[in-house]
């Protein structure tokens, strides 16, 4: 039995024939499929059964909060950004920004220029 997850991609040249490839979400209803068979013992199966449960709620809880922290800190780092801004440093390398007068109108531009190219 072969079981992914996400978007994994399988990376064999030969079709698989002699095991079933599943992703997790369908993992339960072809280990249920397997008792069906007879293969599997009902006491093993329950265990199994316990395990992938476990092991699919964690997954997902896992993901969840992964997912909210990356929001969390695109957030920040966002907040962050604006503050430097504000307060004229630049996000970038730390230096100073100063205003500078082009084309289109003035812009706050690093001190640092030409190695740093931030403008805000
Ligand atoms: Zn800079």
């Amino acid at each position: 039995m072969v079981v992914f997850c996400h978007n994994a991609t399988l990376k064999v040249k030969q079709p698989i024939r002699d095991a079933d490839v599943v992703h997790i979400g369908n993992l339960l209803p072809l280990v249920a499929s397997k008792q069906a068979d007879e293969r599997l013992t009902k006491f093993r199966m329950e265990k199994i059964r316990l395990l992938l449960s476990k092991l699919y709620i964690q997954d997902r809880h896992a993901r969840k909060i992964q997912s909210q922290n990356h929001i969390r800190n695109i957030k920040s780092s966002m907040e962050e950004r604006k503050l430097h801004i504000a307060n004229n440093i630049c996000p970038r390398c730390g230096g100073h920004l100063i205003t500078r007068i082009g084309k289109g109108g003035s812009f706050k531009g690093c001190s640092n220029y030409p190695k740093c190219r931030f403008i805000a």
